[in-house]
């Protein structure tokens, strides 16, 4: 096999090794089928018990409760920034509440914007998005739509510790890039969305789970693709669903059930990946300076500025002779981004952590 390297990209990132291994022993033929994966109709038995099955897993994963659904749509979490205000804010004559916190709050912004009266209720400019607000900091509307919320911010590298406090206003989550990496309270939200090639999947497919009150909210009048209710009712075989990243969902939360044993024990993983990296960084001497602010530090994306660019475009060069790749930050951010998501293993961080070391030590 061709030597693989410890892949720290933003995403399409990267994906457990045991369930590349699988997908590729069955890429030729599944068992029991004589086909591809990749050659199979959408209708047959064989996807049907695939996508049942990714549904479960990620049903059981999440403890979800029966009002809620489990859709799996296209288009990206880019499609839902504008899915979800067409849905609820569209001809509602009422507002919707937004928290922004970074690039991708702002991008989900913009596209409500255009459906409707938005209120920024919380903005972190001030701070150059270094971090999420404090509880008791947002002023919720308790007439609005929705609250919309980004629980990590893939770019800035911060992430809420839970979700704002709504009350009865129902809140909605772009986790596109920390989707099933801890366990969350999800009687708490009305509508998730994530894009899977972050943290459970390729690109391709976007998770939507979707509370039933929500669902009966939204108009008739949307095209039939844009329409929830549509793809609730048809399990998301109105039209072909995206197969290939579907049997990948399917695989890696089966992974996250039985490999890792669930989401209690993916969180515990993924806090001690995130402290030996923040660790590294704050015994640095200011030689490595975060860019989150600690309280709102991300397990899943660690962001950090060396003391000129020049070091930093050296750092990623010398890094990636090392073996480890995709560690160039963000132009909007700079510096250096390490992105640790569910499937990088403990030793990639290691390994990370010591070449920290070696190169602060030959250029501090
Ligand atoms: C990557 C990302 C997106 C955009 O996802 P697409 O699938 O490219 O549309 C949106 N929100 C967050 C938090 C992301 O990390």
């Amino acid at each position: 096999m061709t030597e693989r390297v410890f892949n720290f990209s933003p995403g399409p990132a990267t994906l457990p090794l045991p369930v590349l291994q699988e997908v590729q022993q069955n890429l030729l033929a599944l068992p029991g089928v004589g086909a591809s994966i990749l050659e199979i109709s959408h209708r047959s038995k064989t996807f049907e018990q695939i996508i049942a099955q990714a549904e479960e897993n990620i049903r059981r994963l999440l403890n979800l409760p029966e009002e809620y659904h489990v859709l799996f749509l296209q288009g990206g979490a880019s499609l839902q920034f504008s899915q979800v205000p067409m849905s609820f804010l569209r001809g509602s004559g009422r507002s919707a509440d937004y928290i922004v916190t970074g690039s991708w709050a702002k991008r989900a912004l913009a596209e409500a914007q255009r459906e409707g009266d938005v209120r920024v209720v919380w903005d972190g400019k001030g701070d150059n998005y270094s971090r999420v607000p404090q509880p008791g900091e947002v002023q919720i509307d308790p007439r609005a739509v929705y609250v919309h919320f980004t629980s990590n911010e893939t770019i800035q590298g911060i992430q809420f510790a839970t979700g704002p406090e709504t009350g009865d206003v129902p809140l909605v989550c772009d986790a596109s890039s920390d989707f099933l990496s801890r366990p969350i309270d999800v009687k708490r939200y009305g509508l998730i969305y994530a894009g899977a090639q972050k943290n459970v999947g390729p690109a391709g497919v976007t998770i939507v789970i979707i509370r039933q009150d929500l669902l009966e909210q939204v108009p008739d009048n949307l095209p039939t693709m844009l329409n929830y209710r549509v793809h609730a009712e048809h399990r998301s075989l109105y039209n072909t669903p995206p197969v290939f990243a579907v049997y990948i969902v399917m695989l890696v939360t089966r992974w996250l059930l039985e490999n890792i044993g669930g989401l209690e024990q993916m969180h515990a993983i993924n806090r001690q990946k995130a402290q030996m990296l923040y660790d590294a960084i704050d015994r640095s001497e200011g030689f490595y300076r975060g860019h989150a602010q600690a309280d709102s530090r991300s397990l899943m994306n660690v962001t950090w500025r060396l003391p000129s660019e020049e070091l930093e475009a050296e750092f990623v060069k010398q890094a990636k002779e090392a073996g480890l790749h995709e560690l160039k930050g963000h132009r909007s951010v700079g510096g250096i981004r390490a992105s640790i998501y569910n499937a990088m293993p403990i030793e990639g961080v290691r390994t990370l952590v010591e070449f920290m070391e070696h190169f602060r030590q030959k250029h501090a």
